[in-house]
């Protein structure tokens, strides 16, 4: 015996967007004027009407052990959601809160998987779904969607994709990090591959209020009784209430995955939090008016957004649909010349921006797209004009 680690634990990849946001806020606090494009949650605060839920839980003694999949009171009020919302009737007993979505992905998995299964990932995908598959002891497979087919998987893909192992695939739809939302028809031809091979979808709904442009968001588990079955629905309160640090996520699924997930829970961390839990109720059951004018307020930065990035040299980018994320392709400044060097990657792309340019954006190699960065619009119109304005001064500045 020795005093070795964990080799999955080691294996682990640490996330690189909060490393580059560190890095941001390591300039900024030595007086440095960065814009920082990396940001993953909304820029508005909780509102009010939740914060008072939360103090009153506090007030009224709300503070011991709850049910581990969460009070009966938010479950019910979650099943409500579903029921409005996404055309989904679960009932509590199907509901599994945990400590945020990311948390509640983890416990799918655990549900789900047994060494050497296989989850299909499409490809720009968000960048924790590998390493939470892996912790798993899943085997992550990916299908790369290109720009060409909207960043969007097809059900031919899938099809192809699938062999004797594949347990499951990850949807997330609205998309980070490419903004893309996968309309009724392509989520019907995906649910027909999924019933006839046989497996789970994971449909990870976390952006399902923040759609544009007269879109709409189709929950896949809402089409028919065969792929409702297979499908366990993921969301949270994280980007709709502006509450990412509450730790609130939940999900829908059959009864014996709920049963499973909360047996997990309720040896890791029991029930998530519970003046968090009233917050989160409240969020769900009080007035709606907050995400609406977040929603606005992002469409306008996104139209402004998508407008001055396509007018610039050497990039491009497709118009979100939803999310709070631009995908922009910068594979054309690559041959390119700064400072009589080839730009080369987007690792250098970033580290130029920011060093140079004093502007943090998010490199895509660990979302799967090495030739692409992601800017995030839950930063100010002014940041976003001044970030904006660099990045432009920078692809100027090229030869
Ligand atoms: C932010 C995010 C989540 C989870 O958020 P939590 O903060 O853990 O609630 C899940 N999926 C995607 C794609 C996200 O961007």
């Amino acid at each position: 015996m020795a005093l070795t680690l964990s080799k999955k634990a080691m294996a682990v990849k640490p996330s690189s967007t909060l490393s580059i946001t560190a890095k941001a806020n390591e300039l900024k606090a030595n007086g440095i004027d960065v814009v920082g494009f990396g940001a993953g949650e909304p820029d508005f605060s909780t509102p009010e009407n939740i914060c008072e839920a939360a103090k009153k839980a506090i007030d009224s003694g709300f503070t011991k052990y709850t049910p581990v999949p969460g009070t009966m009171e938010l479950r019910k009020a979650i099943c409500e959601k579903f029921r409005k919302f996404n055309n989904l009737h679960y009932e509590p007993d199907q509901i599994v809160v945990s400590n945020g979505g990311k948390h509640s992905l983890t416990n799918i998995f655990s549900a789900i998987l047994n060494p050497g299964d296989e989850v299909i990932i499409p490809s720009p995908y968000w960048l924790s779904y590998p390493e939470i598959v892996r912790l798993a002891d899943g085997v992550p497979v990916y299908i790369r969607a290109d720009k060409s087919q909207n960043y969007k998987i097809t059900a031919k893909q899938l099809e192809e994709a699938c062999t004797e192992k594949t347990k499951a695939l990850i949807l997330n739809s609205p998309g980070n990090p490419t903004g893309m939302v996968y309309t009724r028809e392509e989520l019907e031809a995906i649910a027909k591959v999924a019933v006839e091979k046989d497996f789970y979808v994971v449909s990870d709904e976390m952006y399902e209020y923040l759609v544009y442009g007269g879109e709409t968001h189709v929950s896949i588990a809402s089409l028919n009784e065969e792929i409702y079955k297979r499908t366990i629905t993921c969301s949270g309160v994280s980007k709709s209430y502006s509450m990412t640090g509450w730790r609130i996520g939940y999900t829908g699924s059959t009864r014996e995955i709920a049963k499973l997930m909360s047996s997990v829970q309720s040896h890791q961390t029991s029930n998530p939090n519970s003046i968090a839990q009233k917050a989160a109720y409240e969020a769900l059951v009080g007035p709606q008016d907050f995400v609406e004018r977040m929603r606005d307020e992002f469409e306008k930065r996104l139209n402004y957004m998508v407008d001055r990035i396509n007018a610039m040299k050497h990039v491009s980018v497709l118009k979100p649909k939803g999310a709070f994320y631009t995908f922009v392709d910068v594979g054309g400044t690559f041959d390119k010349s700064y400072k009589g060097q080839k730009v080369g990657n987007v690792d250098n792309l970033a580290k130029i921006l920011i060093e140079d340019y004093n502007v943090a954006v998010i490199p895509c190699n660990d979302f799967g797209f090495d030739d692409h960065i992601r800017l995030s619009y839950a930063i100010s119109m002014e940041a976003i004009k001044k970030g904006l304005d660099r990045i432009e001064k920078y692809l100027n500045d090229l030869e």
